[in-house]
């Protein structure tokens, strides 16, 4: 029988969801179930896990020789070859889980993992934002910045298969103390946190700013101020915007990739941060035309993990996807 889907699998902190997907990018019905805090350990998720790729199987009324294997996206530092999750921010107590053959074994269908970032940009890369090109960087800007490279088609693993730290790389290097314990990350500067950190100190310094009144300062609430007309929102965004600059300036001149995509919940603000990134971009990538490098906003959504994880599959083990 002729192989033709993969099931793609999102492993969140709290939520697994999983869906059949074709060879197209297409999903089929969403399978979903929560993770509470005291079910996080490790055999309990497998079993989750296991149970909800099962059920994919079933309600979608597929054979198992349809199916090429499982991809799973998860947070964390996964080695991808050994389907081994070394560690993972969501699960405290997974220290070097052998998660693709546990499963393998209870399934009997290949089973791949593969971080989560990572996913996102197959996903993108072929289904979404980034179709058509070869060459592309994915960024997810939210509480932090997480990075998937795409070269010739193929994700960037590196020596250690832990490239695409974008979010660390540094940007100033006496710059604000990042969660990763170095001083002027990327993500410290452009984040969540840093947008907050902003807005914070533009309010200290009594500037006129309806961000004053706001009780709990997140991104949103800035965006919603510049929306107003608010001009220290709109400067908090310009600040943040040309640091996000600096950094896609690193990564084109690095890797001169046909696309960036970003994704995540600040690209929400896109018009007040791009017109300023791609000001500094300009004036930093001088060595080639800076405009071969196009920023977009990802396509894929709250499934481009679940698309992606299911696309690793298809590299794997589908020769339409190996070209
Ligand atoms: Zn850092």
């Amino acid at each position: 029988m002729n192989k033709k889907y993969a099931i793609g699998v999102d492993l969140g902190g709290t939520h697994i969801a999983a869906a059949l997907v074709d060879q197209s990018g297409k999903t089929g019905k969403l399978q979903e179930c929560d993770i509470a805090p005291e079910e996080r350990e490790v055999n309990n998720v497998l079993n989750k896990m296991a149970l909800i790729i099962n059920q994919v199987i079933s309600e979608e009324k597929i054979k198992r020789e349809e199916i090429f294997g499982a991809g799973i996206a998860l947070p964390g530092f996964i080695d991808t070859i050994n389907g081994i999750c070394h560690f993972s921010p969501n699960f405290p107590g997974w220290t070097d889980i052998r998660v693709s053959s546990i499963l393998e074994t209870t399934l009997d269908l290949p089973v791949m993992i593969l971080n989560d970032v990572n996913a996102f940009a197959l996903g993108e890369k072929y289904f979404g934002a980034g179709r058509g090109v070869k060459n592309i960087i994915c960024m997810t800007l939210g509480t932090g910045i997480g990075g998937g490279i795409i070269i010739d088609n193929k994700l960037h693993l590196g020596s250690s298969q832990g490239a695409g730290e974008i979010g660390h790389m540094t940007i100033v290097p006496d710059g604000p103390l990042c969660g990763c314990g170095n001083k002027g990350c990327f993500e410290a500067l452009v984040a969540r946190g840093a947008i907050i950190k902003t807005a914070k100190e533009m309010i200290d310094k009594n500037k006129k700013t309806l961000l004053a009144e706001v009780k709990d300062l997140s991104p949103l609430s800035v965006f919603e101020a510049a929306e107003k007309g608010d001009d220290v929102a709109k400067e908090i965004f310009d600040k943040i915007g040309r640091y996000l600059g600096t950094g896609i300036s690193n990564l084109i001149l690095i890797l001169n990739p046909e696309k960036i995509v970003i994704g995540g919940r600040i690209v929400n603000a896109h018009k007040y941060l791009f017109p300023p990134a791609q000001k500094e971009i300009k004036k930093r990538v001088k060595m080639f035309p800076p405009e071969s490098t196009e920023i977009v906003i990802a396509e894929l959504g709250s499934q481009a993990g679940l698309i992606g994880g299911a696309t690793y599959v298809f590299q794997q083990k589908c020769e339409a996807f190996k070209s």
